[in-house]
């Protein structure tokens, strides 16, 4: 339980835009509100940014990024290390306003939280350990050095699902290689990120490094920033919709991309699951984040000879979730983001109803404020249905059974998509030869949950390209210089 109040976390954010590190209005004092999505309620309104708010956060961060560069790793490091520790010092209070602008329940808001700051800490470490090479050429005369260098300046996009760990899983590693940044939260959770902002600061990061945008007009702000040259990097987390647009913009000025893009995982159950392992990892892989996550698991394929049993224990997993806004106490269910996503849910149950899908629980929005949709499990789900393409983000699992491996697989890759797939079984031969032929850039073996900042986490297919994480994760922010040494 949280002892800080709602009106408290909501008033000691700063609403303004954060640019060359102060805190200013947007173009004639615009605005924009920011609701929960629990209660339908204004929370606080917060700086709309004009495209030319926009071409000055790029000039702030254009004027920051030769001094950035030149910083010494260490104290880049210990930047993101203070901002780690004020983070996890903050943690209650950064949760409870994940809650208030997302919806997420507390407990899930609080660990984004600690998941966001361990990409600072994370990277922390690795601003330190950008290495080089020294070689003698191939015919002895002269040598090959190369070093790493920073991009440069850094346009950032996040989505609202993941409101702080998006942003900092691209911040920390520009910040960690000595690039600086323009960020642009999504308009419906610009309060963390805003808070963010503010952390950093704190934490000694010089002004201009991190410059924070808010806005209403994504596209009319960030096309103009992007077109403009001066940026010398993309990284995108959303839609495969926006991703694509933002990837044909970025042609024109040949600027290096990083996309992580949409998914629409498949969960694989084998007869030789341990089958309660499978259900949990289900209902993580499914329900976390409300399943509004990239890797939510958007299908699940379970063998004929245990679909029964697992469709049933997971209905009654399902069923037994409390459902509320993500302020009361044991809440899992929080509401879905807007009426548009209440709307899509809605449409791809009824569609998938249609088709023949049997509803074995859930199915329908719940009455009164807030938009809530019931715990929904599905089976006898067709191929044709709309579902089992794109993603639900929602509540739902759709099932459907198959016979053999090599159907299983077909119908897992059967997918433009190839963010995570999740494979439950306990033979440890099929367990390598299904991670290896699944088109993904990540596979869940007998887990339900793949996101590590340790990890390179990203997908193929039309889910994006580049990782974000891990030890390669820092190398989307470098770029290597080769230098041709003579007299040697
Ligand atoms: P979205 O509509 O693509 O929006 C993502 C971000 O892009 C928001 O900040 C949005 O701003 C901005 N945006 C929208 N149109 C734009 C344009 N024309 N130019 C520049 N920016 C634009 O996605 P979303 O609904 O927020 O997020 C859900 C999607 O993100 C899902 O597809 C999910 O799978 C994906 N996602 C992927 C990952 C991953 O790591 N692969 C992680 C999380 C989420 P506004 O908010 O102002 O519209």
């Amino acid at each position: 339980m949280s002892t800080v109040s709602e009106a408290d976390v909501v008033s000691a954010v700063n609403k303004e835009l954060f640019i060359g590190g102060k805190w200013a209005p947007a173009a004639g004092n615009a605005t924009f509100d920011v609701h929960d999505p629990a209660t339908g309620e204004v929370l606080c309104a917060v700086a709309d940014a004009s495209p030319q708010d926009g071409i000055t956060a790029l000039e702030a961060a254009t004027a920051a990024q030769a001094d950035w560069a030149a910083h010494p790793p260490r104290e880049r490091g210990e930047i993101l290390r203070r901002a780690y520790e004020k983070l996890m010092a903050r943690q209650d209070e950064l949760g409870l306003l994940m809650t208030l602008e997302m919806g997420k329940p507390l407990a899930e808001a609080k660990g984004e939280i600690a998941y966001a700051a361990e990409f600072f800490r994370w990277f922390a470490e690795e601003a330190v350990r950008i290495d080089g090479g020294y070689a003698v050429a191939p015919n002895g005369s002269g040598r090959f050095l190369v070093t790493n260098q920073p991009v440069g300046p850094c346009l950032l996009i996040t989505p609202w699902n993941f409101p702080m760990a998006m942003g900092t899983r691209k911040i920390g590693p520009a910040v960690a290689a000595g690039c600086t940044m323009v960020i642009k939260p999504a308009a419906q959770t610009p309060l963390s990120m805003l808070a963010l902002a503010g952390i950093l600061a704190e934490a000694g990061l010089p002004d201009g490094v991190l410059n924070v945008v808010t806005t209403t007009q994504a596209g009319g702000v960030m096309e103009p920033m992007i077109r403009d040259g001066r940026a010398r990097k993309l990284s995108f987390t959303g839609s495969t919709g926006v991703g694509r647009k933002l990837l044909e913009q970025c042609a024109d000025t040949v600027m290096r991309t990083s996309m992580e893009l949409g998914g629409n995982a498949p969960f694989l159950v084998f007869e030789d699951a341990d089958l309660d392992a499978a259900v949990d990892g289900a209902m993580q892989a499914k329900m976390r984040n409300i399943g509004e996550a990239c890797t939510a698991a958007n299908r699940f394929y379970v063998h004929s000879s245990v679909a029964d049993e697992f469709s049933r224990k997971l209905t009654e997993r399902m069923e037994a979730l409390p459902i509320g806004r993500g302020t009361e106490d044991g809440v899992v269910v929080g509401p879905l983001i807007d009426t548009a996503a209440i709307d899509k849910v809605s449409e791809l149950v009824g569609e998938a109803a249609q088709r023949g899908a049997t509803v074995l629980t859930g199915g329908a929005t719940v009455d009164g404020p807030g938009n809530f949709y019931q715990p929904t499990v599905l089976t006898g789900v067709p191929r044709e249905a709309r579902m089992t393409s794109e993603e639900i983000f929602g509540p739902v699992a759709p099932i459907s059974t198959f016979e053999t491996e090599d159907e299983a697989l077909a119908a897992a890759n059967d997918t433009e998509f190839g963010l995570v797939g999740y494979v439950y079984t306990q033979n440890i031969t099929r367990a390598l030869r299904v991670s290896e032929r699944m088109e993904t850039g990540m596979v869940g073996l007998n887990q339900g949950v793949v996101s590590n900042p340790a990890a390179p986490f990203g997908g193929v297919k039309q889910s994006g390209l580049g990782r974000e994480g891990g030890t390669v994760g820092i190398d989307e922010f470098l770029e290597t210089k080769y230098i041709a040494v003579g007299g040697l």
